[in-house]
């Protein structure tokens, strides 16, 4: 029922931001090589602000998603943010009827679409989207085609996006702050694809319990 996946996404949060302050020093890391250095604080800053809003998240469980990015969209600001938050925003239309294999498909495409439409990244362009487009897909496909259960779906959306990280190492970056590094990107992962990554392996952690 409503409360059961209201407590899910409660403590899907709580995991997230506990596992994003556990790898700020690694994120940040990564984005010092080809970026500026933040982006470990961001995302551990703009989840930690969300799970301190968690007596405030009540409502539908699309109200409550939708209160996760727009906290982002206010706390975290760069690039990332309103990426995150905004996409996050838009996509929480999707869960109006509650969490489904079929609403978390279509919560997970409108995610992937937003991501695109405002960052403009395609596939190849060493970004976030290249660890959420293989992820996505392939939940999509293992929902819809396979048949699979929605957990055996989200586990191989995971090692999907984990070798979408592993594919952004060898790219020259064409969006976003790492791209005026121009070749000097290449032989680096990208930060925002590993946090995307962290993120999907902690929702399949809170919802393999
Ligand atoms: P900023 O670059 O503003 O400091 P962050 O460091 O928080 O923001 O986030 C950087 C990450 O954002 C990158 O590693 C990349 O994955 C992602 N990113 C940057 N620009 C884009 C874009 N146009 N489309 C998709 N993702 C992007
Ligand atoms: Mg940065
Ligand atoms: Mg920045």
């Amino acid at each position: 029922d409503t409360e059961t996946q209201r407590e899910a996404v409660l403590a899907a949060i709580d995991a997230v931001a506990e596992r994003l302050s556990a790898e700020k020093s690694y994120l940040t890391d990564l984005d010092s090589a080809i970026g500026d250095a933040d982006h470990g604080a961001n995302m551990s800053r703009g989840f930690g602000a969300v799970a301190e809003k968690t007596d405030e998240l009540d409502g539908d469980i699309d109200d409550v998603v939708k209160t996760v990015g727009t906290t982002l969209i206010s706390e975290v600001g760069g690039a990332s943010g309103p990426l995150y938050g905004g996409s996050i925003m838009f996509a929480s239309q999707e869960l109006e009827g509650g969490i489904t294999a079929e609403t978390s498909v279509a919560f997970a495409e409108a995610y992937l679409d937003k991501v695109q439409d405002r960052g403009d990244a395609q596939i190849g362009s060493k970004t976030m989207v290249d660890a959420l487009t293989p992820a996505v897909h392939t939940f999509k496909k293992s929902i819809e085609q396979d048949d699979l259960p929605p957990l055996t779906a989200l586990a191989k959306a995971v090692d999907a996006a984990e070798r979408g990280v592993n594919f952004t190492v060898p790219l020259k970056a064409k969006k976003g702050r790492a791209s005026y590094l121009d070749w000097r990107s290449v032989g680096h992962q990208d930060p925002g694809a590993t946090s995307t990554l962290f993120i999907m392996e902690e929702l399949l952690d809170v919802a393999s319990e």
